[in-house]
């Protein structure tokens, strides 16, 4: 079936000339559906439909088919269920994350999606249109038959429009929301809740950076793996005094429980939130473990904002007090479909990000040619876009980190100067500052995201050598 799926991705422009045609005259259908019964002519093609399209496919039978939109590449065989781009965990070679020996559908989308407009052989670096963004799944139409929708002329989803800034509720700003606004260099620092009941461990490591920087990010399961809650911690750092970004991944939670979870952490005083679609389970330490990402972390940023601004539930009831919140989302410049990481980006804004918070940059001249594309289509004026770095302890470490860390890229030449050096750890932090100083001359970024696991002092060495808070943004 997998090989006969990416023939029809190859035979791609076909395959959409044949729907095209079908598409046109299958509504005089219409009456004679009717005529027999909805639930009858449902009955009849639903079995139908699944052979062809399994067949062809590997479809999934979602009841919501955008075949013709991803390049007749059912994106349903994403094992994170990814409905509007990559995840930021595509191999170098493109494999998947989860699957390493299948190639990412939304590469192989990619692919067809170029063959569809004619336009395969201008080269990998071509950015197909932006596919339309589509809403979180609707489970109660699994199995359903698309095809009688197109008969009955109806959609078979329904893109969600675009974020305009006239929708937005302005509320007070934060401390976050109000540097990123500033002209000066924003400085966030990641930290791992602690596995332990006593919230003392984190508040020591969080108050480290007290002064420091504008804003913590408290990780939610990073890895897959096992820790205190984020909601909770985060909270806990609000009580502190220090400003938490709360991080929240569509892998462990469905859309019920994430939207508990904002409002909780919104009514425990934390004011900035990251939505990601979080790494596979078969990473961490519960490998057994369900993966859940009934959404992904583009519809999550689009539910996020209904609630801030209009009020409302995803499925649209009201709330009492609508939360007051900063949303951010993530990028990731360095892994492949490189092209396609702008359009990503772009949906994540269009869905109503305020602030971009990166993977790790080893390599700012992947990062200076996402930046160009950032700047040519304005998205550094519509959403501020704060770049991570950080630093392990050798060369070892790192490459282990790129090897087993989904979406993490470091260059060959930055592991063998540090291999090269007797200070290995040294030498690591002095190309983590000089990755600093050369993203910070990059016109358009707002800030720095540090990251380094467990590794709170050199964090803290690095933002106050780097002389980052000091510095003016380059606009
Ligand atoms: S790499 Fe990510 S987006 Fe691509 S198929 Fe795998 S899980 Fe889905």
């Amino acid at each position: 079936m997998y090989t006969v799926r990416l023939w029809s991705v190859r035979h791609a422009r076909g395959f959409r000339r044949v729907y095209a045609a079908v598409e046109r005259y299958i509504p005089w259908l219409a009456p004679l559906m009717r005529g027999i019964g909805l639930a009858r002519a449902e009955a009849a093609m639903r079995p139908l439909e699944r052979i062809t399209k399994e067949f062809l496919f590997d479809c999934r039978m979602c009841g919501e088919c955008v075949l013709s939109s991803t390049g007749m590449a059912c994106t349903m065989n994403c094992p994170k269920q990814m409905r509007n781009g990559p995840c930021g965990g595509v191999r170098g070679d493109g494999g998947c994350e989860v699957k390493a020996e299948m190639p990412c559908v939304w590469i192989e989308a990619g692919l067809g999606a170029q063959r569809i407009a004619g336009l395969e052989d201008a080269g990998a670096d071509l950015t197909t249109e932006a596919m339309p963004l589509l809403p979180p799944r609707n489970h109660a139409h699994d199995g359903r038959s698309s095809w009688l929708q197109v008969i009955c002329g109806k959609p078979t989803v329904e893109p969600i429009p675009r974020f305009s800034e006239d929708d937005v509720v302005r509320h007070e700003p934060g401390s976050l929301e109000t540097a990123c606004h500033s002209k000066r260099f924003v400085v966030t620092v990641e930290v791992a809740p602690p596995d332990s009941a006593d919230p003392a461990v984190l508040i020591a490591r969080a108050a480290r950076f007290k002064g420091l920087v504008d804003a913590i990010n408290i990780t939610d399961g990073a890895g897959g793996n096992c820790h205190m809650s984020s909601v909770a911690a985060s909270a806990i750092l609000s009580a502190h005094g220090l400003i938490p970004v709360y991080q929240v991944a569509c892998r462990d939670r469905n859309r019920i429980a994430i939207q508990g979870d904002i409002l909780g952490a919104a009514a425990l005083g934390v004011q900035n939130i990251l939505c990601l679609t979080g790494d596979d389970v078969s990473q961490g330490d519960h490998p057994e473990a369900k993966p859940v990402f009934d959404l992904d972390a583009v519809s999550l940023l689009r539910i996020a904002r209904g609630m801030c601004d209009r009020g409302l539930y995803s499925s649209g009831r009201k709330l009492d007090r609508a939360p007051s919140l900063f949303i951010g989302a993530t990028a990731n410049p360095f892994a492949p479909p490189y092209a396609d990481r702008i359009l990503n980006l772009e949906k994540k804004v269009d869905a109503g990000a305020q602030f971009i918070q990166t993977q790790f940059c080893f390599d700012v001249d992947l990062l200076e040619k996402f930046m160009r594309e950032v700047r040519r289509r304005e998205l550094h004026k519509r959403c501020q876009i704060i770049v991570g770095v950080g630093t392990l302890g050798s060369a070892k470490a790192l490459s282990w980190m790129a090897s087993h860390v989904p979406g993490v890229h470091v260059p060959a030449a930055v592991l063998a100067r540090i291999a090269a050096c007797a200070d290995q750890k040294a030498e690591a932090k002095r190309v983590c500052i000089e990755t600093i100083g050369a993203v910070a001359d990059i016109e358009g970024v707002a800030g720095i995201h540090v990251m380094g696991h467990k590794n709170e002092d050199v964090l803290a060495e690095i933002i106050n050598e780097s002389g980052l808070r000091e510095r003016e943004r380059i606009t």
